[in-house]
């Protein structure tokens, strides 16, 4: 076959040189797992921290495996997380088309380059891959590999279908060299005569990826571990065009546990089913940042960092080569300790939808309420339930009137609850420190300790042992007339 040389030589022409490029690749195949994530913000890092470009490229050369919505979701979650990048399929770029199924032509022009070259041969077998993979057909006597250049030129001219395989050299070693798991020298006698190109003239992955890392002009390639074994043909393939080779970064599996990976199908969650859950974007990407990563030096001991943070510390020496486990408990712990430190606005305006699943009345200031959660939830997700008594007196026994350390039992809240309700109705507004003030009073015309009053106070009104806010503020938010009529009731319960 002739080839246009100078398209290669418009192709590489185009190619930005000079600058940290990296990308993140993903297959539209299903959701955004929690590897994913941190690929994606790993590659990142890594161009923001350097000033460089940072690359979208969708992955979709396997149309079998394509999930209707994917794209959107990845999409969707990049933005949320702030990932944003330079160039890709809707913001365009100097080296598009950044979706492959666009590239289709290219990869086989490269392919046939590669023949040319020799470093690849077409083979016209039907030999599957399941033969391949079972041993019973041994590729290294595959009569394609040593077809003359005419017998080969006569099929194509007959119009025989054919794969592109790369032709491995059958002896010696190949190198290559990953940050983290160092160097990695395998025999040439063990690697496959991979296809390339397919009978559709689709490329395989393993192809499509270097071709497209090339013609990017990728920098540093991220990946996962899974592909640390064809990392050497990869190489083979660069050396063969005669390009170089980027800086491979492979990461070890997120892990559910010592011997899992964390998978869908068993139900571990995805980003969007944390985001679900109840964490908040900000405490997501700060623990996955740290799977397999660990800040040094000042930073060393450093857990919490925000994305700004985390572009000045990321180094991808920190990047570690032993599999990470996702710990939901340690995630709890990242995410409570955001939800602590957002402004109480932007706390109040995350956790009202929340509040608002069970607390439908809308005399209820869910601001107050939100002041109320924000010390005291590590999840949104637990404030429903944590609040539903503001909506709804539950059903409680008199055994909660009994508290050792307040010094009160079902007779001492009676006569408590029975001096609260007038003191209460006469009181001159209802605001936090009107309430307050009266109750602290009382506490202490009637001489005892203010637990003492205020515990009884607390069950009647929330019904409940464990309340977010004390007893004033709960009074305050329930206002006057739901209070008293609920203190009425606990009287009642206390005969
Ligand atoms: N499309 C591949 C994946 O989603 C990308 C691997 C790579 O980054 O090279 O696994």
């Amino acid at each position: 076959m002739t080839l246009d040389m100078s398209f290669f030589e418009e192709m590489e022409a185009r190619i930005p040189k000079g600058q940290v490029r990296t990308r993140f690749a993903p297959s539209p195949t299903g959701y955004m797992h929690v590897g994913n994530l941190r690929t994606a913000l790993y590659t990142w890092l890594i161009a923001r921290k350097a000033g460089g470009t940072f690359i979208f490229r969708l992955e979709d050369t396997d149309q079998n495996r394509l999930v209707e919505g994917a794209t959107e979701v990845i999409y969707k979650t990049m933005a949320e997380c702030g990932l944003t990048h330079d160039e890709g399929p809707d913001v365009g770029g100097p080296v598009g088309p950044y979706i492959q199924s666009q590239r289709r032509e290219l990869y086989s022009k490269y392919a046939h380059l590669l023949v040319n070259k020799g470093a690849a041969y077409c083979c016209f077998c039907e030999k599957c891959a399941s033969e391949e993979d079972s041993g019973t057909f041994d590729r290294a006597e595959d009569p394609c590999r040593n077809l003359s250049t005419l017998t080969q030129a006569s099929h194509l001219a007959d119009g025989k279908p054919y794969v592109i395989r790369q032709r491995i050299p059958r002896t010696g070693t190949t190198t290559f060299h990953d940050v983290s798991f160092g160097d990695i020298t395998v025999e040439n006698s063990t690697l496959d005569d991979q296809v390339l190109l397919k009978r559709d003239g689709l490329p395989t992955y393993n192809f499509a990826n270097v071709v497209d890392d090339h013609l990017m002009g990728i920098t540093h390639v991220v990946r996962g571990s899974e592909y640390l074994s064809s990392a050497p043909k990869y190489n083979l393939l660069y050396e063969a065009f005669g390009w170089e080779i980027p800086t491979y970064v492979h990461c070890s599996p997120v892990m559910r546990d010592q011997q899992h990976k964390m998978s869908k199908r068993h139900g571990d969650p995805s980003y969007e089913d944390l985001i679900q859950q109840g964490y908040l974007t900000a405490a997501v990407l700060n623990y996955v940042a740290l799977l397999g990563w660990a800040p040094k030096g000042d930073r060393a001991e450093q857990e919490i960092f925000s994305l700004e943070e985390l572009v000045e510390a990321f180094d991808i020496s920190g990047i570690s080569k032993s599999p990470a486990i996702f710990d939901l408990a340690k995630l709890d712990y990242f995410n409570a300790t955001y939800l602590r430190a957002l402004p109480p606005e932007e706390f109040a305006r995350a956790a009202e939808p929340y509040i608002r699943q069970t607390v439908k009345n809308p005399a209820i200031d869910t601001a107050a309420v939100a002041a109320l959660l924000q010390a005291r939830c590590e999840k949104l997700t637990e404030i429903p339930e944590k609040v539903d008594f503001f909506d709804q007196l539950p059903e409680y026994g008199v055994e909660y009137f009994t508290n050792k350390k307040s010094k009160t039992n079902p007779e001492v809240s009676r006569e408590m609850l029975t001096a609260v309700l007038p003191a209460l109705e006469g009181a001159a507004e209802w605001t936090l420190d009107t309430v307050h003030d009266t109750l602290i009073a009382l506490a202490e015309s009637l001489g005892v300790k203010n637990a003492t009053l205020m515990w009884p106070v607390r069950i009647a009104v929330a019904g409940k042992l464990v309340t977010p806010g004390g007893a004033v503020e709960l009074c305050h938010i329930l206002g006057r007339e739901e209070t008293l009529r609920r203190l009425r009731l606990g009287l009642a319960k206390l005969g």
